[in-house]
């Protein structure tokens, strides 16, 4: 086939410039991704890492999936539709005319991470921007509670701090400071001046501190004064940072806006899941609320629509992931809630889970950007579309979707 060129979705990147020479239907040589996107789609072509349609356990066909997980919700009467955060746009959109159909509850991973920080952003609340804006132009680089080095391996060299075509005068240096905030002695930190290191839950005092609403220490003062002298500060947020502030961001929302329009500030979340974005802001395009949402009668959404919610109060009876793994991220006093004969749960997914591992209908589905295209959203609110397939596999989630859809009973 020769060489080709994909859209990598091994993280939040999507990086857009990866050259795969296929050779004989396997990759040979991979080029510009990272060790992380090699390994993802090389596992894409191996068929031992792959999940194969299983119904409790036994091996089946993609079709006897299918047919039993309509089975398994149509017979259900409280269904949670779960994941689509590494879904493509046309998936997400299948998922959600299901969850509609079926009178059910729909969220993503965003309801225990990101959710309070998207919403935010997709309400206007705090101001964003792309990456290609924030590229050369942007003079503070500020990286708080997030270290790419290890969750976004080319961030820095793709997108920000060596994609910079401005050097300084030695021509060592890119034209920017890069500036971080976190607990730990990171890769990042190392590289970083000043790097602000602070105790872990330290964010809301440094924040206050910024702001003038406690007194200031002189990391407090280094960081306002920091901001105050950069024209465009790109402000990118890890997960440590929403975490901490334990989806509190109103101090952090006036710290944003305080330098007025003195600086430009953009917040970008550091967010690991390649559609995260985009089925927040499908579901906030349909419901006004970005994720937890129950479709049963009225559209309404809150906390007690959440996985964690409808875990705890067992509110569920059978759940569909979709391309996302609970299992493997929330704790196992929870999960074991899951266990038992009254709720099933159906995973559709392109590789081996925990989430598989306890599932009672697996659906093996095509891996997005390898064997699908459509479209995603990046992490700074860019659509990104995937190249055409390079390999045949199994149904896409779409065409998946779409089946269900056809042979469930509401
Ligand atoms: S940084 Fe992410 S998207 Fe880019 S090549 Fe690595 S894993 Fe793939």
């Amino acid at each position: 086939m020769g060489s080709r060129t994909l859209v990598c979705t091994g993280c939040g990147c999507l990086c857009d410039d990866v050259q795969v020479d296929i050779e004989g239907g396997l990759p040979g040589r991979i080029e510009n991704a990272c060790a992380r996107g090699a390994a993802y789609l090389r596992a894409a072509f191996n068929a031992r890492r792959r999940a194969g349609a299983r119904i409790r356990g036994d091996a089946c066909s993609p079709e006897a999936a299918i047919d039993e997980a309509a089975r398994l919700l149509s017979r259900a009467r409280r269904r949670l539709v779960f994941g689509l955060d590494s879904s493509t746009q046309e998936a997400q959109r299948l998922a959600v005319e299901l969850a509609q159909k079926l009178g059910a509850v729909i969220d993503g991973a965003s309801s225990f991470s990101w959710g309070p920080l998207i919403e935010r952003i997709v309400g206007q609340d705090l101001p964003s921007c792309s990456l290609s804006d924030v590229k050369d132009k942007a003079d503070l680089l500020l990286y708080w509670g997030a270290n790419p080095t290890a969750t976004h391996p080319r961030h820095l060299s793709r997108h920000t701090y060596y994609a910079y075509t401005e050097f300084n005068p030695a021509g060592w240096y890119p034209r920017v400071t890069l500036a971080s905030v976190d607990v730990r002695q990171t890769e990042l930190a190392a590289m970083s001046k000043p790097a602000f290191r602070i105790k872990p839950g330290g964010d809301r005092g440094l924040i206050s501190g910024v702001l003038g609403e406690s007194p200031a220490d002189a990391q407090a003062g280094q960081l306002a004064e920091l901001v105050r002298k950069s024209r465009f500060c790109a402000l990118f947020c890890g997960l440590g940072l929403v975490q901490a502030l334990d989806g509190d961001l109103d101090a952090f929302t006036r710290m944003v806006r305080m330098p007025g329009q003195s600086v430009r500030m953009a917040v970008i979340p550091m967010i690991a899941e390649t559609n995260m974005m985009g089925l927040t802001r499908t579901l906030h395009e349909r419901t006004s609320y970005v994720n937890s949402i129950s479709f049963a009668g009225d559209v309404s959404g809150g906390r007690q629509f959440s996985f964690v919610e409808q875990v705890r109060q067992q509110a569920a009876d059978c759940i569909l992931v979709i391309g996302s793994d609970p299992f493997a991220a929330l704790p196992q006093s929870l999960l074991a809630q899951l266990q038992g004969p009254n709720v099933s749960i159906i995973c559709m997914d392109h590789f081996p889970t925990l989430t598989a591992d306890a599932a009672d209908v697996v659906v093996p589905t095509a891996v997005p950007g390898v064997e699908s295209s459509g479209t995603l959203v990046r992490l700074d609110g860019e659509r990104v579309a995937l190249a055409e397939p390079v390999k045949d596999g199994p149904l896409t989630q779409e065409a998946a979707l779409v089946r269900l859809m056809e042979k469930v009973q509401p």
